[in-house]
């Protein structure tokens, strides 16, 4: 089949089909004199899109807003959440734009949503754009994160423009179209807790479109709130695993099918810091490494709050229980995997913790550490504070390795495919933002979205991105403003 441009798409809406107190029609303020930024050409060829960013006409325009798919019928969507702990009442599409739901050849079904273009109903005085720098790390997180095989919103493309924006300082704008098979969060449920009709209404339109299997349930919302509690057991245990912080984990940036949500002032962890806190907006430490587990509870009993006209108390809370076992078995099974192990014995807790409070006393850089313990090179030692003890940690867990059959090859083969090479380490990303910025020089997003498509891979030409960060990274502050 011939690649589709953005007018050839045929649209058919299923969240624009609920009923209209659901979302405000709203269109995207144009965008002056746009400028294609990165186009996602694996993904768009995935969607059965124009293969190759020159074969579409148009193109900056399609992805700021300025042009849209013929028959779109663009939506800001009203939802409501708990920020900081604290339920924040009403918010909404602040800034994002759903112009278009459509389905692929292959039958997946994907919202394609525009970021930063500009105010809708919801947008509470605020401008509804987004920064370049923010965009730039959405994209590139989006794209990092599908790599690793964590649940994720997608990113097709960005578009820039020299318009000013306020943050800080004056900045200029640039938007995201996102993609996701849905972009209903927990906050779309907390909006209709006190109204039973339109809570019952979206709660079937997430099982009939996302969750089928729970509608065979006898209480199919029972069903739907157990599934979503997995996923997002499923999701963080794969955050920790890699050391990624979201940052900003109010119940509003929950994604309902349990996808990694609204990139803002997330950060790989380079150094492990078990407290570490990614978003300088975040002067509590809520939302730090060692809390998000925590935090994906919390917010799951914010959904089950808003779902309970649905279903038992006793129902909700038995779900909610569920949580810690899903994120333990999954959390277990990914370090037995990061490891090197073939099964996962109780004892092996002790191995992790001794290992974390050792990496944690000398700030041992996560992904480097992990990467580098199959071959267990000896310089390894040098990234600990207490050397020794690092040696008996190591002679007990070669020990353990010894205690199974595994050929070290086989166990070096996979541990590679499990600990990456490559993570969007903030100072990667702050380049590639520089360049952008200052020089209008895109090729460091072309390539840092190439090098994080593969993270497990060997990539020679990409060896430097494996670098251990350098001294002024630790510099760096990444905060709400976005
Ligand atoms: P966030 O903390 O980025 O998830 O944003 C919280 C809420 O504020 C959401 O409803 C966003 O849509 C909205 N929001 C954030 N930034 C802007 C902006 N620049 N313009 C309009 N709405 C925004
Ligand atoms: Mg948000």
């Amino acid at each position: 089949m011939l690649p589709l441009t953005f007018d050839q798409l045929s649209l058919s809406p299923r969240f624009g089909r609920l009923p209209s107190h659901f979302y405000s029609r709203i269109q995207p303020t144009p965008l002056p004199a746009p400028y294609l930024i990165a186009w996602n050409q694996p993904l768009a060829s995935e969607m059965g899109l124009a293969m190759d960013a020159s074969q579409h006409p148009n193109l900056a325009d399609y992805l700021c807003g300025n042009r849209l798919p013929t028959n779109s019928e663009p939506i800001a969507s009203v939802y409501s959440g708990h920020q900081f702990g604290v339920n924040a009442g009403q918010l909404g599409d602040g800034r994002a734009i759903l112009i278009g739901e459509f389905q692929t050849a292959n039958g997946d079904f994907w919202e394609m949503q525009l970021k930063g273009a500009g105010p809708t109903p919801y947008s509470r005085r605020a401008d509804g754009r987004a920064v370049l720098r923010s965009s730039i790390r959405e994209y590139l997180c989006s794209e990092a994160m599908q790599g690793l095989g964590i649940p994720t919103t997608r990113a097709l493309g960005m578009a820039g423009s020299a318009q000013g924006v306020w943050r800080e300082s004056l900045e200029t704008a640039a938007v995201v179209l996102r993609a996701a098979p849905s972009f209903v969060r927990f906050g779309h449920f907390e909006h209709y807790r006190n109204d039973i009709d339109s809570l019952q209404i979206l709660a079937d339109w997430v099982i009939e479109h996302h969750y089928p299997s729970a509608s065979q349930a006898s209480n199919p919302y029972v069903s739907l709130l157990e599934q979503v509690i997995e996923r997002t057991a499923v999701m963080i245990a794969k955050w920790q695993a890699v050391g990624f912080c979201h940052g900003v984990m109010n119940s509003d940036n929950m994604s309902i099918l349990g996808l990694t949500l609204d990139y803002g002032p997330f950060g790989f962890m380079d150094g492990f810091d078990a407290g570490h806190i990614c978003n300088h907006s975040d002067d509590t430490g809520r939302y730090s490494y060692q809390n998000q587990p925590e935090m994906g509870l919390w917010n799951l009993q914010c959904l089950a709050q808003a779902l309970l006209p649905l279903m038992d108390r006793a129902a909700a809370l038995n779900a909610l229980q569920q949580y810690q076992s899903h994120f333990e078995t999954h959390f277990a099974d990914l370090l037995r995997q990061k490891l090197g192990l073939l099964t996962w014995q109780e004892s092996d807790w002790g191995l992790i913790t001794q290992l974390f409070a050792l990496m944690h006393a000398a700030h041992t850089d996560w992904t480097f550490f992990w990467r580098n313990l199959a071959n267990m090179d000896s310089s390894l030692r040098n990234h600990f504070l207490d050397r020794s003890a690092y040696d008996i940690w190591l002679a007990d867990y070669q020990l353990r390795l010894s205690s199974e059959a595994r050929k070290p090859d086989e166990r070096i083969a996979a541990m590679n495919q499990t600990n990456p090479k490559y993570v969007l380490r903030n100072y990667l990303a702050e380049i590639a933002i520089q360049k952008a910025r200052d020089a209008g020089d895109f090729s460091e997003i072309n390539h840092l979205q190439h090098c994080l498509m593969q993270p497990f891979a060997e990539q020679t030409e990409f060896e430097h991105y494996a670098a251990l960060p350098p001294a002024w990274a630790a510099q760096i502050g990444v905060s709400c403003s976005s």
